[in-house]
């Protein structure tokens, strides 16, 4: 972390401890509003974010009227072997994840673990069902209502008209508020410097090669799944669900939108989100 940085967060740290002296600050921060202005924040001219008082899953207040979400089939996932890792690698070759090759370090958008881990606190007869032996993607839930966004002090991650929970990577400068009130771990911190080169110009921790066309993260700064805002503008899909072909094991779209194909899958399956208890809203549904 250079010292400009530093000293931002020195700044920050001394406004939160102001805050405790002065709990109407501080409550403002962590009770504050969730979503950034869209004069702020580069939202496309015209739009303005909605709120819903309808959606599935939880989703009502504090949903956008457009709310982008992803539907997870873990079985589909278990019939084809492989699949999970596919996504993992197409997302972070695509996004520059840099693999700093020990579990300290790692740095994850998208990653595979066990239904203990990822569902904490469901009662499902597991060993019946055999689901802890399949392999579950976890990433941001893009909550409708996220506590990493109101823990910010200064406004880098945000929500998007979409309703999706972005990043603006300069703005962040390394507090990790974000990491702490992020209750599903799915945010990174980059302890070392991702963008480290050998003497032959080669990068070291970019495994599959630097993609010229996504932007490199310095040491000092948080980072995390994006839902690919990048691609969805050029009418592209998640580079994970771009990944899972034509399995149907990803499926992503407006959820509040009843016609769209993500909807009519959430209407048409019992679905989980990750532990809904938080309270966050998760916009990313599991099929078990
Ligand atoms: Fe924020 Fe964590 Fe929810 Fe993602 S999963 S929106 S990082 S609280």
């Amino acid at each position: 972390m250079d010292v400009k940085r530093r000293k931002f967060l020195k700044i920050a740290g001394l406004s939160a401890v102001a805050g405790l002296a002065a709990p109407s600050a501080f409550n403002n921060l962590l009770n504050g509003e969730a979503f950034a202005s869209n004069a702020e924040h580069g939202a496309e001219p015209g739009k303005e974010e909605g709120k819903s008082t309808e959606g599935h899953g939880g989703h009502n207040e504090e949903s956008t009227l457009f709310q982008y979400g992803m539907v997870i089939d873990i079985k589909k996932f278990a019939e084809h072997k492989g699949l999970a890792e596919k996504c993992v690698s197409a997302c972070h070759t695509e996004h520059n994840v840099p693999d700093f090759g020990n579990p300290k370090d790692e740095i994850k958008w998208i990653w595979v673990d066990d239904y203990e881990h990822g569902f904490t606190g469901y009662s499902q007869n597991k060993s019946k069902a055999g689901l802890n032996e399949l392999p579950v993607l976890l990433l941001c839930n893009h909550c409708a209502n996220p506590p990493c966004v109101r823990a910010c002090p200064t406004k880098a991650t945000f929500k998007n008209e979409h309703g999706v929970v972005v990043m603006d990577f300069h703005r962040c400068i390394g507090c990790r508020f974000c990491m702490a009130a992020c209750p599903y771990g799915a945010r990174s911190f980059n302890w070392r410097n991702p963008r480290e080169q050998y003497s032959n110009g080669n990068y070291k921790f970019y495994k599959n090669g630097l993609n010229p066309n996504y932007p490199t993260r310095m040491r000092g700064v948080v980072e995390k799944c994006n839902f690919c805002p990048e691609r969805l503008a050029v009418g592209k899909l998640p580079a994970c669900v771009e990944a899972t072909g034509n399995t149907k094991a990803m499926v992503f779209g407006n959820i509040n939108d009843p016609k769209s194909e993500i909807a009519q899958v959430l209407s048409a399956n019992f679905t989980i989100q990750r532990n809904p208890a938080a309270g966050t809203k998760p916009s990313v549904f599991y099929i078990i």
